[in-house]
């Protein structure tokens, strides 16, 4: 049976927080069984916009410092990375505003530069990523993603949060490989199996629900930390807790077949906290995930969705420009243009917003399709 702890914890307070990710580790039996003294162990939080603790898009800090102080208890060594969406030559911004930099200087725990630090190039089913260094080079790899809602693949927690192990703008150049949400789940799964993190804490204290999620969605309080050495197991159960079937969300199914990991919930022991199955989360509802494509394809005059900006919010920042992985946009006169011929759908420019500015506009025909998802 795979194990999976959860404690209940229902605020971000220092000391909740540690007593919760405390009482986890433990039930897996402790750091110590998982880490030797003097190992380097990189923590890999969900950075993926320089945005405040609360509005739910980042992992909290107090979780961070939780496992840090976890780590160096076992006597190895924490060093904190991530790649936020977007080419950032220094990622201070994101560090200092998500509290996560603060935690570290706290501690003097080093945080490594995914983008300055060199990458290896692994091979997978046919296809070569680039991968950086850090997350390779060290002894043992603590994957602390936060659940959320994700526009092209409906979630985003312990399989998608290793996405952020590719640097920079290359993780746009994988987007451009996959045309549907299908086959980016495949990329995702394929990073998360070069980069197979050795435990998983996930922040599910609040988390972020809705069509807007990774970055624009709206935050629910979920009110518990959850631990495992399986991060395909951790998925699954999450989405099974959520009211999904854990294989209708691609990357568990992927993941699962590929053997990485558990993704039924009969073979999954659960210590602590049982929470029950809720019915009231609010997944995405993206056509290209509820449609295949080519019906999209066939039908686009009539059973359509497009990215569109309000230009209330949008300061024309072109994060939007930057991220698009195939120059669907351009600027404007104060707000960038759409070409829509060229867009993929693929949400990057929803994702990477950070004014909230952008959001899915749909055919009378795909909000009747999409009705009662998100
Ligand atoms: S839509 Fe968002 S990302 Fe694009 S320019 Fe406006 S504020 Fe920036
Ligand atoms: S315009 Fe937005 S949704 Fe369309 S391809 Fe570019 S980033 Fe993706």
């Amino acid at each position: 049976m795979t194990k999976i702890s959860i404690s209940k914890c229902s605020s971000y307070h220092e000391e909740d927080v540690q007593r919760a990710v405390n009482q986890c580790l433990e039930d897996l039996g402790g750091l110590s069984s998982f880490i030797k003294e003097g190992n380097k162990v990189l923590i890999k939080p969900n950075v993926l916009q320089a945005r405040k603790p609360e509005e739910a898009v980042t992992t909290h800090p107090a979780v961070i410092e939780a496992i840090i102080i976890a780590v160096k208890k076992a006597g190895a060594v924490p060093l904190v990375g991530d790649s936020p969406g977007g080419l950032w030559l220094s990622l201070g911004k994101h560090w200092k505003k998500t509290g996560i930099g603060e935690v570290c200087s706290k501690y003097d725990v080093e945080i490594v530069n995914f983008e300055a630090s060199g990458v290896y190039e692994k091979q997978i089913n046919g296809n070569a990523y680039h991968i950086t260094k850090p997350v390779l080079d060290v002894d043992f790899v603590i994957n602390v993603p936060k659940i959320k809602t994700q526009g092209l693949t409906k979630f985003t927690c312990a399989i998608k949060n290793m996405y952020g192990t590719v640097p920079g703008l290359i993780k746009i150049e994988y987007h451009k490989r996959a045309t549907n949400p299908y086959d980016f789940s495949r990329i995702v799964v394929d990073i998360f199996a070069i980069t197979k993190p050795n435990l998983n804490i996930v922040d599910g204290i609040i988390g972020m629900e809705g069509t807007g999620g990774p970055s624009s969605g709206d935050p629910i309080e979920l009110g518990m930390i959850l631990a495992s050495a399986d991060g395909v197991a951790l998925d699954s159960y999450i989405c099974h807790i959520l009211g999904k079937d854990p294989l209708e969300v691609a990357t568990n199914k992927i993941a699962y077949e590929r053997g990485l990991g558990e993704a039924n919930i009969n073979e999954m022991e659960i210590l602590g906290f049982q929470p029950p199955v809720r019915n009231d989360f609010k997944w995405p509802s993206n056509i290209m995930n509820l449609l295949p494509s080519f019906i999209t394809r066939g039908m686009w005059r009539i059973i359509w969705q497009r990215p569109v900006i309000n230009s209330d919010l949008c300061t024309d920042c072109q994060q939007c420009i930057k991220n698009c992985p195939v120059e669907a946009l351009t600027s404007g006169v104060n707000i960038p243009e759409f070409n829509y011929k060229e867009c993929i759908n693929c949400l990057c420019c929803i994702e990477m917003c950070p004014q909230k500015a952008i959001s899915l506009n749909k055919s009378l025909l795909a909000r009747f399709v999409t009705r009662g998802n998100g």
